[in-house]
This record gives C-alpha cells, structure tokens and sequence, in this order.
C-alpha cells in the first residue's frame, strides 16, 4: 500500500497511482510531472505532490520544498524543448482563483512572444494606511501559527478536525467577511476594473 495519502475521488491521486494514464515526464518518491491534457500552450505541464492535498495552503512543508526543488530543472526542460521565451509558475487555490482540480498542482507554462495568453492581472495601488493595515492583520496572522512547520488555517472546508480556536475564527471569519477591508478593496477594484 502507498504511503502517500489518496482520496478515492481525487483524479490527480488516480493519476499517482497508475489508474487512469498520464503523458508522465518525471517521478520521484514523493512527486510526479506529466503534461496537461488541455494545454495553455504546447509543453504546459502540471507538477504534483503524490499525497493529496487539496491545495497549497494544505501542502506540508516538505510536500512544498519537494515539488518546488523540481520546478526550476522542469522549467528548463519546457523551456528547451518548446523554445519558449519564458514561462509562467502559477498555482491556483480555490474556484474563486481558478482551481478546478483539488489535488495542488503547479503549472508550469511556456510562454511565447505574441501567444494568446492574456497577462498581466490589473494591478491597483493601496490607497491611504491599506498597505500597513493589511501587511499588520497578515503578520498577526503568521504570528499566530501560520507559520513554517504547522499547519495552517486549510482552505478545504472538508476537514472537520479542525482545532476549536480555528473553527471559532472561520465563523467569526464569514461573519465578518461582508465588511472586510480586503474584500471592500477587491470590490472596489472590480469596480474600477469597469470604469
Ligand atoms: P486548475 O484549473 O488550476 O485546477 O488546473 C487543472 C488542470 O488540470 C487543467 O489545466 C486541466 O487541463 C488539467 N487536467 C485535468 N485532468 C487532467 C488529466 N487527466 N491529465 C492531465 N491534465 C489534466
Ligand atoms: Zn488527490
């Protein structure tokens, strides 16, 4: 039996375990590297963890240092093989971000001038004390457990053992989350998106 952790329903921890085909380029002990099968651009691989985690903020420090110590020897190899100009790293967590496989995976696409991809995000400066105000809730936040070697607050809200003075801060957290100044801020940017 494998020691990595696998949920049944996962189609990433069925690629991991050989049950359904993958365009495979790389495997260690702990990771796997095949191509996408819906490609941005030809050569667009995805780099994965074999335990499932649902996402980054779930990976284990040693699940992150592992798959990030291959990313710069792939890159290099899309990067050759397709002769791209450059790529892009991206990791999406959660819908709202794109994610539609929740099994973390890094993609690792080759870029060329002129492809068709639409890069990059509006950017929006902080106005007033935003900046310091966030970077202090964030630090807060760190300071709070969030930092290396524990687990953090998991985005996946299938997990029901979450400690008591986390599962208090998620509800204390949707409660206040019509009237966060993040997510005033993001509205306010979509807005501006608009004008
Ligand atoms: P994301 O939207 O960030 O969750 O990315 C999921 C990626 O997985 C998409 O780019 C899909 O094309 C890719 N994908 C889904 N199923 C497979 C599969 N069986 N083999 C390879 N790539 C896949
Ligand atoms: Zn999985």
């Amino acid at each position: 039996m494998s020691r990595h952790s696998s949920d049944p329903a996962c189609i990433f921890c069925k690629i991991v375990a050989g049950e359904i085909p993958s365009s495979k380029l790389l495997e260690t002990d702990d990771a796997i590297a095949f191509l996408d099968i819906n490609p941005v651009n030809h050569g667009h691989l995805l780099v994965i963890p074999k335990g499932h985690a649902a996402n980054l903020a779930e990976l284990s420090d040693d699940q992150a240092a592992h798959v990030g110590s291959l990313l710069p020897r792939l890159s290099r190899a899309v990067r050759a093989a397709t002769g791209a100009d450059g790529f892009n790293v991206v990791v999406n967590s959660g819908r709202v971000a794109g994610q539609t496989v929740d099994h973390c995976h890094f993609h690792i696409i080759p870029r060329r001038d002129g492809d068709p991809v639409h890069w990059p995000w509006p950017h929006t400066p902080y106005q007033g004390d935003e900046l310091a105000r966030v970077k202090s809730r964030i630090e807060a936040e760190l300071r709070r457990g969030c930092a290396v070697n524990r687990p953090c607050v998991p985005i996946s809200h299938k997990n029901p053992c979450l400690p008591p003075c986390i599962a208090s801060r998620r509800v204390a957290t949707s409660r206040a989350r019509s009237r966060h100044p993040m997510v005033d801020m993001g509205s306010r940017a979509r807005a501006s998106d608009r004008r």
